[in-house]
């Protein structure tokens, strides 16, 4: 784990390419929320990171959330002003989980899962804020909905149409956005139309009645984030820049 003096340094570091990043594409930097990804990483460093001012964080497995929660809230307490953001995807079993302790979701891509969330949410009274995943890329790995061709195929906006409207309605539940990933590997340009091809397609629903608000676009990590940011993503998720290579 980081000396929490290189984390400082590391945290500025992606403070200012945020904000470098927001400020080329006239934006307000301050509209972007950085989700310091802590996946693999111990309870401690979540602490650490909430000492120099972090607050949103993300995991990608509900169990692993549902074991760090508790050990950072024993440490700061319920009201650390700490959001907890699932970032991967929720298998039906453990969706309890996912239901109990994240505060915000960004990996729906099942309606399947979609309804067990909701149930689970409805029995405890929580809502959770989600983001469906879309795979812009038509990389056969991805999760996340088909919208590799959503320019041409109207079947494909259907299917995110229905689930947006689904997610909506059902009880727990509440639609934030879009979520995507970019491809491994590729060049700039690849990365930087995919998303911007995501943020055409938030606009693309909104002009069409789909959604009444602006949405929220989770996209870009620590290798593409400044190109995310470029192209419209209000939340990046950022793991490696922040706090080094994961060991596993
Ligand atoms: C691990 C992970 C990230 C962060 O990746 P880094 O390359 O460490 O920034 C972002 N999003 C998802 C879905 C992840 O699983």
């Amino acid at each position: 784990m980081l000396e929490a003096s290189e984390l400082r340094e590391r945290r500025d570091a992606v403070l200012e390419r945020i904000t470098a990043a927001a400020g080329r594409a006239r934006r307000d930097a301050a509209a972007i929320t950085l989700i310091a990804v802590t996946k693999t990483w111990p309870a401690e460093l979540v602490i650490a990171a909430h000492e120099i001012g972090l607050r949103h964080f993300g995991e990608n497995r509900p169990e692993e959330l549902a074991d760090k929660r508790p050990l950072v809230e024993a440490a700061l307490g319920g009201d650390s002003g700490i959001v907890w953001h699932l970032i991967g995807p929720v298998q039906s079993r453990k969706s309890g989980l996912a239901a109990s302790h994240a505060d915000a979701f960004h990996a729906l891509d099942r309606s399947k899962i979609a309804r067990r969330l909701s149930n689970d949410l409805s029995q405890i009274g929580r809502t959770l804020p989600s983001f469906i995943e879309i795979n812009i890329s038509g990389e056969a790995t991805k999760h996340g909905l088909d919208l590799a061709d959503w320019e041409t195929d109207a079947t494909q906006r259907e299917i995110l149409r229905t689930m947006i409207r689904h997610t909506a309605e059902l009880p727990g539940l509440s639609f934030s956005g879009l979520m995507t990933m970019a491809p491994w590997d590729v060049e700039p340009d690849v990365i930087r139309s995919v998303f911007r091809r995501t943020r055409e397609l938030s606009e693309w629903l909104r002009a069409n009645g789909a959604v009444e608000r602006e949405l929220c676009l989770s996209m870009g990590m620590t290798d593409d984030f400044e190109i995310a940011i470029e192209e419209g993503a209000t939340h990046v998720r950022v793991g490696r820049a922040l706090f080094g290579e994961r060991v596993r």
